[in-house]
């Protein structure tokens, strides 16, 4: 049997990284950097108030007091947006309002608070400092910094700077694009009724949110019947879009496998079938399809999300260059005792507890409860070679949230 880490391995190294892209700003958000960031030009752009008021020349006010205001003419308003430059004559004002450019020759801002508000002449009470109030052109950023550094995640904040900085667009590492294909003839899609027999699809949906929430983008959703033909054509038509292939269920050891039929069982067509020493999830599959990785994964909901927690997200992660491929790991303090298969490493479902760092294994761990799935917070990751472990004990955590 294959270990757990081996199989986790192949995977990593299947899945490649795309070419860069330079694509618009609002689609980057969470993507990665593939270059740095120069700034084109200088933030603010201009010198430019930081306060609706009196645009002055600062010795004009030096003598201002609330007893014996100094009073100035009122020149033209420059309201923010104005984009002729005026020059202010020494002994006037402008009124000047937040992030308008300053006069040429104008030194300081007075706020309106520190005056009468006056439109044609100003009561000034207060003295103002050269430089007061003005925002500098290059305070902020100076033209020719790297702002953002390639392998950084784009973020709302630097989307903020950069589209401050005139760029439409930003070279990132793209999304992986995922095709997702459940199998089983038993699959039905809500809203037709079940016949004896039948149950309802549910790996599609959730396998390809997991992709999303991964930062990846699903190309397809699709379900074939355990049929080779109707699965082999969903492959014909979705394949090529894809940078990678998941498939859930028909890989063990019964009869109508149908993903085992499709490739072969002796993995002579690019798909090799391995057991990995782990519960849930002990069939897997991994190779390519006309070049495009795939990775089949069994085909009940918790052995197929837990599988893909386990190899996939990680690699997905990885090929995206995000700096956090893998979910955190904590160790806490397990409140029951339970039990693990020799020789397996156990995913069990758990619920953490972050205020007194306790963890709960959450529900059985057989691998078709979804309800317990769907309520934890937690993976408990038991090594191989451990068959128990009792209460108290402190475990590793894999942190879902
Ligand atoms: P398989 O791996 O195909 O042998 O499937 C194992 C179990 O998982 C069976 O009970 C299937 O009915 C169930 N199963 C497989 N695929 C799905 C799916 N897409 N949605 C819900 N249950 C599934
Ligand atoms: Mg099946």
């Amino acid at each position: 049997m294959r270990s757990v880490a081996e199989h986790q391995q192949v995977i990593a190294e299947m899945i490649r990284p795309r070419k860069p892209v330079q694509i618009p700003l609002a689609q980057t958000l969470g993507l990665v950097l593939a270059e740095d960031i120069v700034a084109p030009l200088s933030l603010p752009v201009f010198d430019n108030s930081a306060m609706d008021g009196y645009a002055v020349l600062a010795e004009d006010t030096a003598a201002a007091t609330p007893e014996q205001p100094i009073v100035l003419p009122v020149a033209e308003d420059i309201p923010a947006g104005r984009t002729d430059q005026l020059t202010l004559q020494p002994g006037t004002a402008h009124r000047i309002m937040t992030g308008a450019p300053m006069p040429a020759g104008a030194t300081a801002v007075v706020p309106v608070e520190a005056t009468d508000g006056g439109m044609t002449e100003v009561q000034i009470r207060e003295p103002a400092a050269a430089g007061k109030h003005v925002r500098p052109t290059g305070g902020d950023v100076t033209a020719g910094t790297t702002v953002l550094r390639a392998g950084a995640a784009v973020t709302p904040a630097s989307l903020g700077l950069v589209a401050a900085l005139g760029l439409p667009d930003l070279p990132v590492i793209p999304r992986q694009r995922v095709l997702v294909i459940s199998t089983g003839t038993e699959l039905v899609t809500s809203g037709t009724p079940l016949q004896p027999g039948q149950i309802y699809e549910s790996n599609a949906v959730m396998l390809a949110a997991a992709v999303r929430e991964a930062g990846a983008e699903v190309v397809a959703t699709a379900t074939a019947g355990d049929d080779v033909g109707e699965f082999t054509a969903i492959l014909d038509r979705y394949a090529g879009q894809a940078d990678l292939i998941i498939t859930s269920g028909g890989v063990s050891a019964g009869a109508y496998e149908v993903v085992k039929d499709a490739f072969g069982r002796d993995g002579d067509q690019g798909v090799q079938f391995v057991k990995v020493a782990m519960q849930p999830g002990m069939p897997q599959g991994v190779g390519r399809v006309g070049g495009t990785p795939i990775v089949t994964l069994p085909g009940n909901p918790v052995s197929a999300l837990v599988s893909f927690e386990v190899f996939i997200r990680p690699a997905l992660r990885a090929a995206m260059g995000l700096p956090d491929p893998h979910r955190p790991h904590h160790s806490a303090v397990l409140t029951e005792a339970v039990t693990s298969p020799r020789g397996k490493r156990q995913f069990r479902r758990a619920v953490l507890d972050p205020a007194t760092n306790q963890v709960s294994s959450y529900g059985p761990p057989a691998s078709h409860h979804l309800r317990w799935l769907a309520s934890a917070n937690g993976l408990l990751d038991i090594p191989e070679d451990v068959v128990g472990v009792p209460a108290g004990t402190e475990v590793q955590v894999w942190d879902l949230r």
